[in-house]
Parts: C-alpha cells; structure tokens; sequence
C-alpha cells in the first residue's frame, strides 16, 4: 500500500483528530452506545457521560453546564443565535454582524435580508481591526443582536471582543461572538468577556468534525434552531452526536493544557516562519496587524502570482496550506476578508494563510523554507503580472488547475496516510 507524507500549516481549517479524543470516543461507538435519553441504566449511564463531557466544555469557556447547547457545528451556532435573536424579538429586524465573519455569518446575513431583514456589515481598517466608535453608532433602537467574531480565520486578528460587549450591554442589544477560531489560542471566560451567545466547533481543537456548541447565558431568552425532543433542556432537538460529544469533552481539556504552549512554542515556530518568508522573499507582506493575533496564523501576499498555483505546487510537494476559508476554497473571487480590508483584487489573489498547531514541528518549519521560495520564484518568472519579467509567456492556471484536480482525486484513492507533521 503506497505511503502519502504531507506537511500541515493549515489548523485553522481544520486539525487533526487528537490520538487522546480517539481514545475516549471509542467505548461510545463500541460499548456504551445506548440513547442519553432512555430511562434504563444502559442509556441513563450514557447521558452521564454526556454530562461530564458538558462540563468540560462549560469549563473550557468559563461557563456554567447549563448554558452549553451542543449542535452539529459552527455555522449552526452562529445561525442559531441570530436566529433566535430575531425570533424573540420580533420588533427588532435589524442585525449587526462584519464583513470579515465566516461565511456562516455573511450568507445567512443575505438570507435575512432577503426575507426583508436589515443587515449591516461593518467594514474593517486595513489592518483588519474594528472601528469600534461605528460599530457603537451603528446599533440602532430595532437592534436585534450584534455578531462578531472573536478571532478571524484568514488573518488572525483578534477584535476587542470584551470592547464589543460592553458596547453592546450599553445599548442593551444581545451581543453573539464567533469564537470558532480561539480555544486553546486565547483564553475564553464567557463571563469576563459579558457574551450573550457565544459559538464552538469541535473540529478547531482536535476533536471531530459535525459537533459544534453554542453558549446560551442564562436567562436569555431563547428560541431553538433545530426543533425536535427535548434534549439539550430543549433548546437543540434530535439525539445527541454521543461518541463526538465525548470527544469534544476530552478536546476541551486538551485545549486548556495546550494554552501555554500555542502561545509559546506554536508563536515562535509561526513568527520564524513569516519573518523568514517577509525578509528572503521579495515583494511579500504580512496581512492583518501584527499583534492583535491568533498565535498560529500568518496570511502573507506574494505581489504578482496567485495563491491557487502557489497552492498547487505546495500540494505537490506534500504540503497543506489554503488561500482563505475552506469554505470557500475553489472560488475565483478574492478573500471576501481581504477585500474588506482594501486589498488590491490582485494583492488578495496572491495572498496564502498558513496556520499552524500543535502537532507542527521545527522540521516541518524548515521543509517548508525550503519548498516555498523556489515555488514563489519559478512562477514569478513566468507570471505576465511580474513587472520584472515583461517578455515572458503566461502561465496556464487553468490547464495547471485540471491537472491539479486530477492529481487531488488520484491521492484521496490512496487508501493510506501518514502524517508527517506529527
Ligand atoms: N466560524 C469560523 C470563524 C470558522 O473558521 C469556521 C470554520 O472554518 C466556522 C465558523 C464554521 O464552523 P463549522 O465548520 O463547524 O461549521
């Protein structure tokens, strides 16, 4: 059976499966696959569990058990809380949220507007940071919610969410944060931050993909999403993902420990890495401010060539990186992100995130180095926008595309793979 070696910078897609998450899901696929909500011991033992991983959750946030409502993911989170919000109030049909959110944010903000809703996107500065003076003068008396990310996942940049709530506790609007892209990167306390909802998805932290979380502070008023039984006290119908819900109980706890060291170690491999690349490759900058970041996360510009090819042949050397969301990898339109924060349509084409996590080594730092200037230099050489090459012949992205794709679909029939980076 062939052997695929791959190098992985891109985390805040996705991250992999913690061997320990594994490990403590398995009884619950084999074992203990029992319904939480029968009445027998055989169930009754599991709702136990699911409880105890709540907790661990709860704590991982700050927040008390009670206020945990597990979903399938992220974007139902997000959904759920905006949802609910207007819902609740129905005289309320205006919503506040940014242009730089997940997608999960900027098309049901379409939805809603849509269905006659009032949505503002707020733009961003340059640097990727919020203008909070506009965001305060943008709440309106029919307000239903504000929506903010805690952290974005193209850039990086952290938003001064503790900021944002107190704006939004002074106007007396329900404030949601996004926090997708923060455990284990940023310390979340739900009550010295003052959310009102508050958005997890489990396959951020090493845990599986199709459970996700969303903080409901107590005594909000809520009105659920997925409407169904009675589980999650009634504020999420349908039986609960158990094995993944466990897995997600012991990723929380593998986020609090692992804190310090994405904060250290993960910070120093991902600084040496963009100051590497910002000081020996030419024509190259850093996208979003540089401190008010996620410790993991670099999104770099390369002037004159685009990130799909840079991709491609990345790929081709077993490395895993992305040019923005994975959601909307595949879309020839720039980074909704980066267009926000005024990048040139060209500027943001050529721009790649690397993200990095726990399981990154130096040596996968260094393979990297190696790989990536000779790639940035070879289609430059051959790029029409090189100002510095005028006679040359353009590169055929969308033969280069095909062949991309064909490679793609050839490796995911390779039954077996080993990562290399852990
Ligand atoms: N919000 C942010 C900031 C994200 O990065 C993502 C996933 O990339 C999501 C929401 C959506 O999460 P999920 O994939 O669990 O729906």
């Amino acid at each position: 059976m062939s052997q695929r070696t791959f190098y992985y910078f891109d985390n805040n897609a996705t991250t992999r499966v913690a061997p320990e998450v594994v490990e403590a899901m398995l009884p619950f696929l084999t074992e203990y696959w029992g319904n939480p909500s029968s009445a027998y011991h055989f169930g009754n033992q599991v709702f136990k569990h699911v409880e105890n991983a709540r907790s661990k959750v709860a704590e991982l946030i700050h927040a008390d058990p009670r206020e945990i409502v597990f979903t399938s993911c992220g974007t139902e989170s997000n959904n759920a809380a905006i949802h609910s919000a207007i819902i609740v109030q129905p005289n309320k049909r205006h919503v506040i949220t940014t242009a730089v959110e997940h997608s999960a944010n900027i098309n049901f903000g379409e939805y809603l507007q849509k269905r006659g809703y009032e949505v503002t996107f707020l733009p961003v500065e340059s640097d990727g940071s919020l203008d909070l003076h506009l965001l305060e003068k943008s709440i309106r008396p029919d307000t239903a919610i504000v929506s903010v990310m805690w952290a974005n996942n193209e850039t990086g940049v952290i938003f001064p969410i503790e900021e944002v709530a107190a704006i939004c506790r002074s106007k007396g609007v329900l404030f949601h944060t996004d926090a997708v892209q923060t455990p284990g990167k940023i310390k979340i306390d739900v009550k010295s931050v003052g959310a009102d909802f508050l958005s997890l998805s489990a396959h951020k932290l090493h845990a599986p993909k199709g459970i996700g979380m969303l903080y409901v502070k107590r005594r909000t008023k809520y009105q659920p999403y997925v409407i169904g039984g009675h589980q999650e006290r009634g504020r999420r119908g349908g039986t609960e993902n158990v094995a993944s819900v466990i897995g997600f109980g012991r990723a929380a706890e593998l986020a609090m420990a692992h804190l310090n060291e994405e904060n250290t170690r993960v910070r120093a491999l991902r600084d040496r890495l963009e100051n590497t690349i910002l000081s020996s490759i030419s024509h190259t900058s850093r996208n979003g401010c540089r401190d008010s970041r996620l410790p993991n996360t670099s999104n770099i510009a390369f002037d004159f060539i685009e990130a799909e090819a840079v991709l491609m042949l990345l790929d081709q050397a077993g490395i895993c990186a992305s040019s923005g969301s994975a959601c909307t990898t595949g879309s020839l339109d720039p980074s909704h992100v980066l267009s926000a924060m005024g990048l040139t349509p060209m500027r943001a084409r050529g721009s790649v995130r690397f993200s990095l996590g726990i399981y990154n080594t130096d040596q996968d730092v260094d393979f990297l180095l190696e790989k990536l200037p000779p790639i940035v230099a070879k289609l430059r050489s051959i790029s029409p926008l090189n100002p510095d090459h005028p006679d040359n012949t353009s590169y055929d992205i969308e033969a280069a595309r095909t062949k991309h794709e064909q490679d793609m679909a050839n490796a995911t029939s390779e039954k077996d793979v080993e990562v290399a980076s852990v």
